[in-house]
């Protein structure tokens, strides 16, 4: 009997550092098994070598920012049975986002000496903001066992267990001294999404919020608690505009601190 067809797997770039990218590639321990269950079938991070759609689940790093990345998306989706956005790039926009809040124009002509060649969107954007995704793995870049299991339940259609409480929930169950309350080291753990294993706190400094606005966050609480550790409005609008300045939660409490 012949053996049941492999499920293909396409990973896609768009504006992004290809970090998110290479932590498949870090699951050295797993990857010759994923590749026994899985054909992937496009992944030029890896090899030249590509297999034509559609694909039963596509990884998609990186924002949107130019006119041809937002068609190019909506092919993908096209192609694809489930789509997963991997890190901060493809679920908030990234740090690119941050021209969200200035004009590009300005910045075009000042980086390149024919911005006229340049062809660009005004903002950087999530992959959500343009097609319906499937699933959101926050990171920046992400953890490669959150990955490996994203991938397993959306091969075997099921939801993945990736719990969505915050950082905190890390550091009090590895045992970390909380560096706010110890410390008054100013710290995004509160309303960070886990996944990282509380790595900074563990390392005596805050939270940068890398995994991005955990559920229901209160940044305006925390807010409140790090302008009693001596943060101002400038120090407030550097905190949230970092990895996930497109993220709603942290760019409405961003503009706040930029009216107040
Ligand atoms: S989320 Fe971070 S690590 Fe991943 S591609 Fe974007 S900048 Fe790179
Ligand atoms: S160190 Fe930061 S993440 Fe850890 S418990 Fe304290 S506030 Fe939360």
């Amino acid at each position: 009997m012949d053996a049941p067809a492999r499920q293909t797997l396409a990973v896609w770039k768009f504006a992004s550092c290809d970090g998110c990218q290479l932590s498949l590639l870090d699951c050295e321990d797993e990857l010759l098994t994923l590749a026994e269950h899985v054909e992937l079938a496009y992944f030029l991070e890896a090899t030249r070598a590509t297999v034509e759609g559609p694909y039963d689940v596509s990884l998609v790093e990186g924002s949107i920012t130019t006119p041809h990345d937002a068609e190019r998306i909506r092919e993908i989706r096209r192609q694809s049975r489930a789509l997963v956005t991997i890190g901060a790039c493809a679920t908030s926009g990234g740090i690119q986002a941050l021209r969200n809040f200035a004009d590009v124009e300005a910045f075009t002509s000042i980086v390149y000496a024919s911005p006229d060649y340049i062809s660009t969107l005004a903002t950087s954007t999530s992959i959500s903001t343009h097609v319906p995704v499937d699933f959101e793995l926050n990171g920046c870049p992400i953890d490669k066992h959150q990955l490996l299991e994203v991938i397993n339940a959306h091969l075997n259609r099921r939801r993945p267990r990736v719990r969505a409480h915050s950082v905190c929930v890390e550091c009090k169950r590895r045992g970390t001294v909380c560096v706010m309350v110890a410390h008054g080291t100013p710290c995004l753990g509160p309303v960070t999404h886990a996944g990282c294993g509380a790595l900074c706190p563990s390392y005596h400094r805050g939270c940068y919020g890398c995994f991005g606005p955990m559920e229901t966050p209160n940044p305006r609480s925390l807010s409140d608690r790090m302008a009693e550790l001596g943060a101002d409005d400038v120090d407030l609008v550097r905190v949230y505009r970092t990895f996930h300045a497109g993220a709603r939660p942290f760019h409405d409490e961003s503009e706040r601190h930029e009216r107040d």
